[in-house]
């Protein structure tokens, strides 16, 4: 007996999960498309697209950062997923009590619960 609806729960995160997955790799699919050509072959003295560089590079900045994002929010999605397997989810990591299951509806990959969230958020924030 639970404290969840378990089946929700995963049908959630299973989706959670392609999302990220497709995300993912539809990101890696870009990258190999757009890598710049060789700017050293492109001698011809044509400037002026310093700007353009500039941009795609904060692009391809924000992507990586989206990027390592998604894959962090996939690992943990992942992880919560073993855990409905093996029967730990929906308990705190760290104190063992059961996660309000309004909370589990609100993040359905958490680890702790709000209390411990907090007292490990401060402890991890310098
Ligand atoms: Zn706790």
């Amino acid at each position: 007996m639970v404290h969840y609806d378990a089946a929700a729960i995963r049908q959630r995160l299973e989706a959670d999960r392609q999302r990220l997955e497709d995300d993912i790799y539809q990101r890696t699919q870009g990258d190999e498309a757009v890598i710049p050509s060789d700017p050293i072959s492109d001698s011809g003295g044509t400037r002026g697209h310093s700007a353009e560089e500039a941009d795609a590079m904060a692009d391809a900045e924000r992507s990586n950062l989206v990027l390592g994002n998604s894959r962090t929010l996939l690992e943990q999605v992942r992880a919560a997923l073993q855990r409905l397997d093996d029967g730990t989810y929906g308990f705190c990591q760290r104190c063992g009590k059961p996660i309000e299951a309004r909370r589990l509806e609100a993040l359905p990959y958490a680890v702790y619960d709000l209390e411990c969230q907090e007292i490990v958020e401060r402890e991890t924030t310098p």
